[in-house]
């Protein structure tokens, strides 16, 4: 592992191309999306040769882009469109209006034509009629160069992916088995030759048709097939859609881990649950700004800013060039520690070329940019001002500088704390042991103190933001919760949204909550809660600062990757190197070519959370069947001699028809059984395993028939 270039490198390599920022600013603002613009090429092969040329022709010629279409700015409109004819030339740099009169000449597009800054004293015509003379700017040799040559280097700050070297054999490929198609759940395997990396390894939560289930987590088939080469687990942070699925990975494959101290720790805290203690001595602990060679790539952790603490997004280099890979993130340039993003690392790649850009997508339909945490601080102060009594405030466990910032307030109010949930006591006491949370033991009480205190001299922080059942909040507002009753001059404070999927038992929460007569404070203050992850022009930001060649979004349903992509393509990135991705597709990226290469096998598996234990597939089909369909039990004894029914036939159905019409729907069912046997060829009915398949073949028809439904069948016959 060495350490990285200062950043101030990166800015001396660019200081001979670009003279100062304001440059850039200027560009930023001209240089408009027109995604036909960046590489207009037949094809990705074609492109690349061309892409080879220009890229030689800026490092070694320093001409200006021989691309014509980017000739500089006295081309274009405001709009930041080219115009073979040099329509717009009026409008900048010199704005004269003898330019009018050099337009109506209808002059041939001339892609090596100097810019139109013609001396304007040649001409007077456009200033006539005016009343008094205009003040003139005059153009000469001297200022055009230098028109010139700030256009040629703002043309040569483009796309700095350019630089990457096309001739390099170097291919990767990328395989996402999780968080594609869905919010969480994230997985994904980066390999080379030699070398693979699984980034992160979360868990999902199961849909309402998943009867039984508790958690999802990822199909790690595919790992198995990765055995020949050097494999390491790399995580950027330690939320449960990227952690939560590794107790079950290690029970199945073990691989040395690279992560920061928070997301180790809690990776810890579940391997501890799982019985996997011994296994922490795969943990290396990883110091941002500093980069790690693993097998042959070499992987740097960058800071960024997200709803938990030791979040980071990665810098991969591989044989085929950079990747970037975001993970979950916002840009919080006002962060409750104080540590932005570390945006001087994109930026630092974002020169040398960057390959591909691997971008959170989650809330790329969100216009603007995400607030900063500090938002929810300011709200609290007015909801503790306003509170009279006992507060209680419960957000996602992991959302330690929200906690803290809960805490702080309460201990500025006079309040002691009182943490209560299992997964919030753990978390709080990991990063208070860390030193994430810096809050004195003084504060806090156990929850049996409670009632040693008066009402306004108690914070509550607890679990169950989400409604869930279990948790210590649910438990409140049924009334069951040991030690903590609610009363109407409680308040509750909310300080989260559902996630999509849990709106309806948030909602059962609030009715609970409503009913028992407290304050609930959520929705109706906006900056109660605000996301971790980035907005459009925070994605645009990192588009721009990385100038990928190539733009996978990532995280994120098919519509949230998808508009992610359109924001990419308003940033420059050509759409023809944009793929959208669904979980098990695997693709290789050159520096040449990014394609689909083959599928593999991705999927999920059930874990039901009382023991921890996988829930097998069948059992969670027939769950849902049962759930929609219902059951019938057919129990019988036939003889052979007659082919009828002995004695008495047993059925019995279970949501599909009501209890009062049991006996009749019987009585169809045995008359159906009966007729079937006495057309059964009497050798048929020697194998009782063929009885209960045409039985149930009979009953099914039927019940198709009558009902629109597919019950569970299940014969159980006895030949005689
Ligand atoms: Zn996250």
């Amino acid at each position: 592992m060495e350490s990285n270039k200062p950043n101030n490198e990166n800015s001396q390599d660019q200081g001979q191309k670009t003279p100062n920022s304001s440059n850039t600013n200027t560009q930023s603002r001209e240089r408009r999306p027109n995604p036909h613009r960046q590489n207009n090429t037949p094809n990705k092969q074609g492109q690349n040769s061309e892409n080879r040329q220009n890229n030689q022709s800026n490092n070694a010629n320093r001409k200006p882009n021989n691309n014509p279409n980017r000739k500089p700015n006295p081309n274009k409109d405001v709009n930041g469109n080219v115009h073979d004819k040099e329509v717009n030339g009026n409008k900048k740099p010199n704005n004269n209006q003898n330019r009018n009169n050099n337009n109506s000449q209808n002059r041939k597009p001339n892609p090596n034509a100097k810019p139109n800054n013609r001396p304007s004293n040649n001409k007077s015509g456009g200033n006539k009629g005016r009343g008094r003379k205009k003040n003139v700017t005059t153009v000469n040799d001297t200022m055009r160069a230098s028109i010139e040559e700030n256009a040629r280097v703002k043309d040569a700050t483009m796309n700095p992916w350019k630089q990457i070297d096309i001739a390099s054999k170097g291919k990767i490929r990328f395989t996402p088995l999780g968080g594609l198609g869905e919010i969480g759940g994230n997985m994904a395997v980066l390999e080379t030759e030699t070398t693979a990396i699984i980034i992160d390894v979360g868990m999902s939560f199961p849909d309402e048709t998943m009867h039984g289930v508790d958690i999802l987590v990822p199909d790690f088939s595919y790992l198995h097939t990765l055995k020949d080469k050097k494999v390491f687990v790399i995580i950027t942070h330690g939320h449960e859609d990227h952690i939560g699925a590794m107790p079950y990975l290690f029970k199945e494959l073990k691989f040395p881990i690279y992560a920061t101290p928070l997301a180790l720790a809690m990776i810890e805290n579940k391997f501890n649950e799982h019985g996997l203690k011994a296994d922490t001595k795969y943990f290396n602990f990883v110091t941002i700004r500093k980069q790690y060679q693993l097998g042959d790539m070499k992987i740097e952790w960058m800071h960024n800013t997200h709803s938990i603490i030791d979040a980071c997004s990665l810098a991969i280099e591989t044989p085929a060039g950079t990747i970037i890979h975001t993970a979950d993130f916002k840009i919080d340039h006002t962060p409750v520690d104080g540590y932005t993003m570390d945006l001087h690392r994109y930026a630092y790649y974002g020169s040398k070329g960057v390959l591909c850009l691997f971008s959170d997508s989650t809330n790329s339909h969100n216009p603007g940019y995400t607030k900063s945490e500090t938002v929810v601080g300011k709200t609290f102060d007015t909801l503790f001002d306003l509170a009279k009594g006992r507060v209680i405030m419960s957000t996602f466990s992991s959302n330690v500088h929200r906690i803290f910032q809960a805490m702080e307030r309460g201990v500025k109010h006079g309040r002691k704390i009182c943490v209560i949930g299992r997964s919030m006591e753990r978390n709080v006491e990991t990063n208070r042991a860390l030193g994430f949370v810096d809050i004195d033991d003084k504060h806090f009480i156990e929850v049996h103190e409670v009632p040693k205190y008066s009402e306004n001299e108690i914070l509550i922080v607890t679990t169950g933001s989400q409604g869930e059942t279990m948790a210590a909040l649910n438990r409140m507002a049924t009334d069951e919760h040991r030690h903590i009753k609610l009363k109407p001059s409680d308040t509750v404070i909310i300080s989260a949204s559902a996630i999509p999927g849990n709106e309806g038992s948030v909602s059962k929460l609030m009715n609970l909550l409503v009913k028992a007569g407290v304050t609930v404070r959520y929705r109706e203050f906006a900056d109660i809660h605000v996301s971790g992850h980035a907005g459009q022009e925070e994605q645009k930001l990192i588009l721009r600062l990385v100038q990928p060649k190539f733009f996978l979004p990532v995280h994120g349903e098919y519509n949230h990757i998808a508009k992610h992509a359109q924001t990419a393509i308003s940033c420059g990135v050509d759409k023809r190197n944009i793929l959208l991705m669904s979980d098990g597709d695997q693709v290789e990226i050159t520096p040449k070519f990014i394609k689909k290469v083959k599928t593999v096998k991705s999927g999920k598996t059930y874990i039901d959370n009382q023991n921890n234990m996988t829930i097998e597939n069948d059992v969670v089909l027939d769950r849902q069947k049962l759930a929609e369909d219902g059951i019938i039990n057919v129990v019988a004894q036939i003889a052979q001699s007659n082919q009828k029914i002995v004695g008495k036939l047993v059925i019995s159905t279970h949501g599909l028809v009501p209890d009062k019409e049991d006996k009749k729907f019987s009585k169809e069912i045995e008359v159906l059984i009966e007729t079937m046997l006495l057309n059964m060829k009497p050798e048929a009915l020697k194998d009782h395993r063929n009885v209960e398949n045409e039985i149930r073949a009979v009953i099914r028809k039927h019940v198709v028939r009558t009902k629109k439904r597919y019950p569970l069948i299940i014969p159980t016959i006895f030949i005689v």
